[in-house]
Order: C-alpha cells, then structure tokens, then sequence
C-alpha cells in the first residue's frame, strides 16, 4: 500500500523516522491505508513553516477578502465531493454512510459560513473623554495548533480550519490516530487551493508525541483542541508554560429530561436519536435519560423495544442504521464499562454484548435502576449505552441533570412551556434543547460549562476563538500633556 503523507510547507512529505501507522476499518477490521507516522521532529518543522508564513511571509496581514475566497474556493472543491468523502469517512470511522454524508455537507456549509464572516465588520468604537479616539480592531491571533478526535473526522477538523484561516492564522494540524483519512483527502484540495507555503499544514501521529508538542512549543500562540477531558488537561498544564491562548471542546455526560406530559412519540423517537447516533460517540450525546417516575411503565418497554430494533452492522451498507465502535480498545472500554455497571447493580434492560465475529460493534444498551454514584451514571462511555435515572417532580429532574462533573449539553421534553424554560434556565450546561435533542447549527456557538471545556466554537464565537482584541487610542489633541513639571 502507498504511505499516505504529511503536508507540512506545501509539500507531501514522510516522517523523518520513516515510521507508518496502519489504518483499520472498523467494521471488519482491515487494513484500508498506511499513513506516516510524524514526530516531533516532524511538527517543529510544520510550526517553523507556520510561523514563518504568519510572522514573515505576511498571512497574518492578508486581506480578509483573499482568505474568503479561498475558503470559498475549498468549500466549492469539497462540495464537488461529498460522496467520495463520505465514503472514506464511513469506512475508517464506521459511521452509516447517511451521517458521514450529512457531516461533510456541514464542513462544507462552515467554510461558507467563515468565508462569509471573515469580510463582515468588525471591532467597535468607544466614546470616551479626554478627545481620544478610541476604538478596537479584532487581528489574528497566530500560529495556532488544532487538535481533534475521530468521531467527526471531518467536521471537527474543519469546524477549527475555517475560523482559524478565516480569521488570519497560520494552522498546524492533527488528526486522530485512527481517523487521517478523510483530513489527508481535503489537503488534496487545500494543495489545489493554493494557499501560500506554510498557511496550512498537516501533520500525523500520536497525541503523546505530535499533540504533546503542539501543545508546548512555544512558536505556538494558540491551541484548539477537541477530545477527552484528561487529554484537556494535559493540554492546559502543557499550553500554560508559555501561555497560549485555548480553547477546550471536551467530554460530558449530558441529560435529557423527559416529564409526563411531553409528547410521547417524539420523547421517544429523540430519546433514542440522543444516544445512539453515530454509536454513541458523540460529547454532547444524551447518555442519561432522566424520566419522569410516573411515565416509566409506559415509556420504558417501548424505548427498549426500539432499541432492540436498531439495524446494527457496516456503516457502508444503506440499511445500516448504527456501525461499529471505532477501534478494539475503545470497544473493551465500553464493554468493561458495562460489565462495571452489572457489577454496581444496575438493571441490564437490553443489549449488552459485543455483535458479529468481525468488527467492532457493540449492541444498543439500556441500564435502568441506577444510582446517582454509579460509575456508568458519572463517568463518560462514549459508547451505546443509556442509564436511565427517575425523578418525582421538577425540582429533583434539575438536581440528578445538573450532578455532574460535566456540563456539555442538555435537553427537556415538556409540552408546558413554562415549565421548560424554567428547567433550562437551571441547566449548567453550554448547549440546551427543548423538544428536540441534538440539532446543531454552524451559526450558533458550540461548547460546555464545567469539565466539558473552555471558550465555544462556531457562530460569531468561532472566529473570535482565534482573534486577539487591539485597543487604539488616537490622541485628537495634539499637545504636551504638562504632568512633569521639569
Ligand atoms: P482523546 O482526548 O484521546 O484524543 C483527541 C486528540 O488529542 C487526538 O488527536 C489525540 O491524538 C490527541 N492527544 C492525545 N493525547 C494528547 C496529548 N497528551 N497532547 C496533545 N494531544 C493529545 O479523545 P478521543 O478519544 O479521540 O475523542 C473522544 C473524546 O472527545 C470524548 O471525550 C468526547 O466527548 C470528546 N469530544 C468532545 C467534543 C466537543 O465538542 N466538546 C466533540 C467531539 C469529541
């Protein structure tokens, strides 16, 4: 197989340690690719080519209107290729193939909307004594240092390079070890773009290593990272050294809220939908269901039966409705996770168990008869597996969403209007729905309170992420101040 390269100063290149990384389909699990594996000496050279750019070459004073057309340009190339991307996103995530088709339309709609955004106004004036003029313009913030995980491999990535480009900075970028694929295909468009030498770059390995040196150089300005909350951590105590401005997109263990008197098909319907797309891989996923007592004998034997029925199997194959868990460690992850739960004594409602010889797939499950301290109630499985956790009345469904380290994201399903807004308003948590779970939009912020993060992403706040703010006075009154006498 070709050993697929790093893009660092506009070239394809190897490791300099001539190390590869073989690529899996999790589905069944086969070599699909051999990528390089780059080191650390691989990403100072891709840092030295960003600062460069930035800091000599002169990106870091383009004109906005150059940098949207070229994210107009990379939009109009990825859009020409949504299925062929959408392709390659199934087969190295596992994904169905109607998800990774929907995740590339959305990295196509962000480099539209940061394209867009780059040209609009900007900064504010201030009205201030003393005849100063005085006003704020935004500029980029530099060199900045993008981390993501494998459950979008393509949408996380691009949800950090179109506001970082968009807003002037020089990128250096790492994808998951697992998930390249996708990321290495759009450098194929990037390269096409023409972006001068070291705007953009690509480099491939492992966290420890390639993400521990983003994380710590200090060419670096900025950090944007997405993924778990103790690789967060890390990346804060690595990035305070030399103070980098960043922005965390971490984990959670997200509530969805369901009373009485919501509409039952669609409680359901969403309750499913939370959990189980895209396998349960996904931070703001709805992984305790927090049900009213008095709905559990109805709702529960259909939310079961529903899950029971979940078409489980290759994401390539379009009557797939969920696919695989992305690697073998993280599928003993979650299965150890569950044997934990049976072990705490929660009630085992369905699912459970690894499916099929090949691959990587874990069964649709639901634990009920949970405690607020059980492991699989606190802690993130990032995985198929639902706790249910019941309350009696208002105030105890606000008290079980909001006992959590995390604070990632949340939902309410009333048809009392008050009451739902009241339940949100006391929601600590940085995405919030009512009626609806998981619906996500480019032009509104994205991020968590508490453990689950730092700073948002997208909308207007997804730009900002990597500007800095300059104050300028401007003195209206030319003459000597007169302070010192002498
Ligand atoms: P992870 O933290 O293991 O890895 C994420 C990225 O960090 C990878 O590219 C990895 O190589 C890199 N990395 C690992 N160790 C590093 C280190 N010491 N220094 C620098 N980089 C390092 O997470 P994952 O398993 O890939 O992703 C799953 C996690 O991501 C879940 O916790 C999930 O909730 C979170 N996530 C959060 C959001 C959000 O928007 N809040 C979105 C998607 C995923």
């Amino acid at each position: 197989m070709v050993v697929q390269k790093m893009y660092i100063n506009n070239q394809w290149v190897l490791s300099s340690s001539g190390e590869t990384r073989e690529i899996i389909n999790p589905a069944n699990e086969e070599v699909i690719a051999v990528v390089t594996e780059g080191t650390i000496e691989d990403t100072q050279a891709a840092i030295q080519a960003a600062h460069d750019a930035f800091y000599r070459e002169g990106w870091g004073e383009t004109h906005a209107r150059l940098r949207a057309e070229l994210l107009f340009k990379l939009a109009d190339r990825l859009e020409g290729e949504i299925e062929a991307f959408a392709q390659i996103e199934t087969l190295n995530n596992g994904k169905p193939l109607r998800e990774s088709s929907y995740d590339i339309e959305d990295a196509v709609n962000q480099l539209r909307y940061y394209a867009g955004l780059a040209t609009k106004p900007s900064g504010q004036v201030y009205d201030v004594p003393d005849d100063i003029q005085a006003f704020v313009v935004r500029e980029p913030v530099g060199v900045a240092g993008l981390i993501v995980p494998w459950n979008y491999p393509l949408v996380m990535a691009v949800q950090k390079i179109a506001p970082a480009l968009a807003a002037g900075c020089s990128i250096v970028i790492k994808p998951a070890e697992q998930t390249p694929l996708s990321l290495i295909k759009l450098f194929e468009l990037i390269d096409e773009v023409e972006f001068a030498p070291g705007v953009v770059n690509l480099v491939l390995g492992a966290g420890a290593t390639v993400g521990a040196e983003l994380a710590s150089n200090p060419q670096v300005d900025k950090i944007a990272f997405t993924g778990g909350t103790v690789t967060g951590k890390k990346i804060m105590k690595s990035a305070a050294d030399t103070l980098k401005n960043i922005s965390l997109e971490l984990g959670g263990k997200s509530p969805n809220i369901v009373f009485e008197d919501a509409d039952f098909e669609t409680a359901v319907d969403y309750a499913l939908y939370a959990i189980f797309a895209n396998q349960g891989q996904v931070c703001s996923a709805g992984s305790r269901l927090i049900l009213q007592e008095s709905l559990y004998d109805r709702f529960i034997p259909e939310l079961v039966k529903r899950a029971q029925a979940i078409r489980v199997g290759d994401g390539t194959d379009p009557d797939t409705e969920m696919g695989p868990l992305i690697s073998k460690p993280h599928m003993e992850k979650v299965l150890a996770y569950i044997e934990k739960g049976k072990e705490e004594g929660a009630e085992l409602l369905c699912g459970g168990d690894k499916l099929y010889d090949k691959g990587y797939f874990v069964a649709p499950t639901i634990f009920a008869n949970t405690k607020p301290d059980m492991a699989i109630v606190r802690e993130e499985i990032f995985g198929p597996v639902l706790v249910v956790q019941t309350f009696k009345d208002e105030a105890e469904a606000i008290q079980l969403a909001n006992d959590s380290d995390y604070g990632l994201a949340g939902a309410v399903f009333t048809n009392d209007g008050a009451k739902a807004q009241r339940v949100i308003r006391k929601l600590r948590a940085g995405i919030t729905w009512i009626n609806a779970y998981h619906p996500t939009f480019n032009e509104a912020p994205w991020g968590g309170y508490k453990q689950s993060g730092i700073g948002r992403e997208l909308g207007t706040f997804g730009l900002e992420a990597f500007q800095e703010v300059k104050q300028v006075n401007i003195n209206l009154n030319v003459q000597p101040t007169g302070w010192f006498k002498g």
